[in-house]
């Protein structure tokens, strides 16, 4: 990046919160998503505050320098790798969390993580009922911006549905604040369906392409102090997929409901089983993992009692090992994704949502890519509120072969394809969506016209939205 415009950018945020170091770059050219390559920006910086921010951006939009948007770093999509050149704005500095205890809400800055949230509410009795697994890292805003998923979602739903506002800097440098919060008389978050269309929405999930949310605004629950771990075990498809319905139609209170295939319980319980204390044993064809919450006890033993009978209703039967859903529960870093991690193995995700009888299907299909192809690979889910099971394949790689790795990214790209066409939709729109979901081309140019509207000259995160 030129060095006046390098300049420019030290007038915003002061020369110790800019950096174009070799090592710095080096850093901010990757993420989390280890499939990805890296790409080297040409600055980094780390506003503290959105008048920053918005200084910032006429600073891109004048050099027509593409901008990419960062939080914790953890996503696994690629979403966070910036484009050759562009401008990383990193926003781990806009901290502080406002508790509105009356109204069931908190504020918390663009920097906050989970766990830094989570460590203030629980010494008020309180929490946010939904966390990814990258917890430790992620930021909430990070969440919000790519609407994620994880323990919690199983009642509670995905993450879009806890933000009550938030507060924007639009790509002209404008500052907006939707939901309740935009009348400033408001004492606090309440409501996010105030003036008008949500245009909360319009951001949740955006992947930093309309603008850069710098603070948001979210429910907050009485924290939940009862639980039941539990382990299912069922000889068919269909008979767990039944159980998961039946479990919502009976009010269960499962926090956290994952469902996997015996042989993936297999391969990772001989890796992982005796550290988290799990006798070896021959796991059923389709295994659910429950973890069931309540604020009393009085009701969770109903519940757990209640889940044990429509198990052995549906064919199942309980398997009695707490320690895994315990340790997905408890631990959210110690599962999978860790054991990848610790293993070296590296991996393409692709995350999506599918309905509750049709979660079968990604199994049959990454089966499938696995099967013509020839490379390791899996498929898990857990439940994501109404109706809906996320689903996260991963494709094995080796990352010291590129004919392994271009295996991949082939193999990939036609299970997006074919996921789509067994009614999937995407959860998290990523680039590789693009050209993959038959049937979306009006919707797509629609959200490609708001996109041109909203950002003109295209300078935030050009193409991560499935293409946009
Ligand atoms: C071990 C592990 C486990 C994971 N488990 C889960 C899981 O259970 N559920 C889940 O949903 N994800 C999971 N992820 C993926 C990842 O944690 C999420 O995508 C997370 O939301 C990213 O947040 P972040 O703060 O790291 O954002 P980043 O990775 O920095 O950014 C993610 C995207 O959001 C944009 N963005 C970030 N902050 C803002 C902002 N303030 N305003 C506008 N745009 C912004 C970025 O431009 C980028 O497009 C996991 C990742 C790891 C490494």
């Amino acid at each position: 990046m030129k060095p006046s415009i390098v300049n420019e950018l030290a007038q915003v945020v002061g020369e110790k919160f800019v950096s174009t170091r070799e090592d710095v770059l080096h850093t901010y050219a990757s993420s989390a998503s280890m499939a990805k390559n890296p790409v080297r920006p040409g600055a980094v910086v780390r506003p503290s505050d959105a008048d920053e921010i918005a200084a910032l951006l006429k600073i891109a939009n004048k050099h027509q320098i593409p901008v990419t948007i960062r939080s914790g770093g953890t996503s696994l999509q690629g979403e966070v790798i910036p484009k050759p050149d562009g401008l990383v704005i990193e926003l781990m500095r806009l901290n502080g969390i406002q508790l509105f205890e009356d109204l069931r809400s908190v504020r918390v800055g663009a920097g906050v993580t989970y766990g830094e949230l989570d460590k203030f509410l629980s010494k008020h009795g309180l929490w946010l009922p939904i966390s990814p697994e990258s917890a430790l890292g992620c930021t909430v805003a990070g969440n919000v911006a790519v609407n994620g998923a994880g323990p919690g979602s199983s009642l509670f739903g995905c993450t879009g549905e806890m933000v009550l506002g938030l507060e924007i800097v639009l790509p002209n440098s404008e500052k907006i604040q939707t939901g309740s919060e935009a009348n400033p008389y408001a004492p606090g978050p309440f409501l996010r369906y105030a003036f008008g269309p949500d245009i909360t929405g319009l951001f949740i999930g955006s992947l930093g392409s309309l603008g850069v949310i710098t603070s948001v605004s979210m429910k907050v629950f009485k924290r939940m102090e009862f639980f039941d771990y539990n382990m299912y075990g069922f000889d068919s498809y269909q008979q767990a997929e039944k159980f998961l319905m039946e479990l919502k139609d009976n009010d269960v209170n499962a926090v956290f409901t994952s469902l996997y295939e015996g042989p993936v319980l297999e391969f990772f319980m001989e890796m992982m089983g005796d550290e988290y204390g799990i006798p070896p044993m021959e796991w059923p064809y389709r295994t659910v993992s429950m973890t069931i919450g309540r604020v009393r006890e009085d009701m969770l033993k109903s519940d757990a009692k209640l889940a044990r009978n429509l198990c052995e209703q549906t064919g199942g039967r309980v398997i009695g090992i707490e320690q895994f859903p315990k340790n997905e529960w408890e631990g959210r870093f110690w599962t999978f994704v860790r054991a990848c991690y610790v293993h070296g193995w590296h991996w393409r995700t692709l995350y999506h949502h599918q309905t509750p009888t049709n979660s079968h299907r990604s199994v049959e299909e990454i089966t499938k890519v696995m099967d013509k192809y020839g490379f390791l690979g899996h498929t898990a889910g857990f439940v994501t509120g109404h109706a809906s099971t996320n689903m996260y394949p991963h494709l094995y790689f080796d990352p010291v072969d590129p004919e392994d790795e271009a295996k991949i990214v082939e193999a990939h790209d036609e299970l997006a394809s074919t996921l789509f066409k067994t009614g999937a939709v995407p959860f998290k729109l990523a680039p590789f969506w693009k050209g993959r979901m038959e049937g979306t081309e009006k919707y797509m140019e629609f959200l490609s016209q708001l996109k041109r509207a909203i950002d003109p000259n295209n300078i935030m995160n050009p193409g991560v939205l499935g293409g946009i």
